[in-house]
């Protein structure tokens, strides 16, 4: 009888834990820009699945979030429009193109947060949600409250 249990219980974990590493993948957020002249609300899904890959970003020009995605099988990510240097961090980053209007994108690398931004004093974070700059004010005030996980 204790070994069943045993079993069992290993069974949950490992099933647990493929469950983990699938819902673990596209990340669903919900965008709010905090700042009072910003009141910018949007949605933008982050990452890839378990069985695809993606390239994220903010098309300026579209004034909208970008997802493009391939399949791990036989896909491929698409060329890059080109490469730029950022001033900032000294890293040449590859741009992309925007399926919608073909402008170039510069795809969200990392899931760092803004530490120390002032917009998130007194809001309830939690672990996974983010702070950003905003793409619309370019203030430190995007808060991205995470939505779903899944493939
Ligand atoms: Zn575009
Ligand atoms: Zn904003």
């Amino acid at each position: 009888m204790r070994r069943t249990w045993l079993i069992g219980l290993t069974l949950v974990g490992l099933c647990g834990a493929v469950l983990v590493g699938v819902v673990w993948a596209v990340t669903y957020y919900k965008l709010e820009c905090l700042n009072a002249k910003g009141a910018y609300k949007g949605a933008c899904e982050l990452g890839g699945g378990f069985t695809f890959d993606s390239l994220d970003g903010y098309c300026v020009s579209c004034g909208k979030w970008v997802h493009v995605t391939w399949d791990h099988k036989g896909g491929k990510a698409s060329d890059p429009l080109g490469k730029v240097w950022v001033a900032e961090t000294g890293k040449t980053m590859p741009v992309y193109t925007c399926p919608t209007c073909k402008g170039p994108f510069l795809p969200v690398t990392g899931d760092e947060t803004v530490k120390d931004s002032k917009y998130a004093e007194g809001q309830k974070l939690g672990r996974n949600d983010r702070i950003m700059h905003c793409p619309r004010c370019g203030e430190p005030s995007l808060k991205m409250k995470v939505e779903v996980f899944s493939d």
